[in-house]
């Protein structure tokens, strides 16, 4: 009997059943576009959802950019407008180290208002290609989790440099979620979900709702795709993310965070974003990915 019901629940009504949730939200949607500086509204109301979900006993996992951008706006820096690639580098990682700082204040105290307990993991490439360094870091997510304390993940920009770095935190979030061993990741963007084409400059661009199989001509999509000026994440990395979800045997979803409510809606089944349904690929080796990353 429970079989059948299983058979014909769609892929969205069994995402209530998860269990294990990753959240992601990039810089643009932390920031007020205007100003730069923290939209504490929309921190707020992301703090609430999520100790919302933990409160249904859930597990849950917060990737959050910012750190350079609160950084930025901290020291007073627009641009960086260093002349050689390395005093770049050394600018936004100054920015990262006073800027997560600050971020991981806001959301401590946040989290603190809720009595909800956070902790802060930052991660370079190493951790997941290091076995050693894989092995201590899902040891600690493992045990902040039956602890019931939230993680809030970033990556270590203070000192990762190309040879070292993920990149974007799409990316991150769904190497954490695999490393993990998720069965949901939700990534909060400034766009609805995946289109046809760029809906920002193509009127035709149509909504795909659901992914039941990430294809070579869904992948080429995303290529070229810029997003926010903010964050380093466009549909190219969200299509990456996906790739590493869906192989891992993690549900992705991409949804808009203008209204943080989506988080609750998507997990009680409703049609919000584009839904990335889980593929399990055995042949999927999640350190030998990572360390590939960016060596074109
Ligand atoms: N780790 C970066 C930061 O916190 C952001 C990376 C991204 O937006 O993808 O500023």
């Amino acid at each position: 009997m429970e079989k059948i019901q299983e058979v014909n629940r769609g892929p969205r009504e069994t995402i209530k059943d998860r269990q294990r949730i990753v959240v992601k939200i990039g810089s643009s949607s932390l920031q007020h576009e205007q100003t730069g500086d923290l939209d504490y509204i929309r921190l707020e109301k992301l703090v609430r959802e999520l100790c919302d979900i933990r409160n249904q006993g859930k597990d849950v996992i917060l990737v959050t950019s910012g750190a350079i951008a609160a950084g930025k706006k901290a020291v007073g820096i627009r641009e960086i407008t260093e002349s050689t690639k390395v005093r770049q580098m050394a600018v936004k990682q100054a920015c990262a180290a006073v800027g997560q700082a600050r971020l991981m204040m806001v959301y401590q105290k946040i989290f603190g208002e809720y009595n909800q307990v956070a902790a802060q993991i930052l991660m370079t490439k190493n951790t997941i290609v290091d076995d050693l360094n894989r092995f201590n870091a899902h040891n600690t997510f493992t045990q902040l989790l039956q602890m019931g304390v939230i993680p809030i993940v970033n990556e270590n920009d203070t000192v990762a440099t190309y040879e070292i770095e993920i990149g974007d935190n799409d990316t991150l979030s769904a190497i954490v979620a695999a490393l993990v061993e998720a069965d949901l990741l939700i990534l909060l963007s400034d766009i609805d979900g995946l289109y046809t084409d760029d809906p920002r400059r193509n009127p035709q661009a149509s909504f795909i709702p659901q992914v039941n199989e990430l294809t070579e001509e869904l992948l080429a999509m995303g290529k070229g795709s810029t997003g926010s000026d903010v964050g380093t994440g466009g549909m190219n990395t969200k299509l990456q993310a996906a790739r590493i979800a869906t192989s891992s045997g993690v549900d992705m979803v991409i949804a808009n965070s203008r209204d943080i409510g989506v988080l609750h809606r998507i997990l009680d089944g409703k049609e919000e974003g584009t839904l990335f349904v889980a593929r399990r690929d055995e042949s999927f080796d999640l350190p030998d990915f990572v360390s590939h990353l960016h060596r074109q």
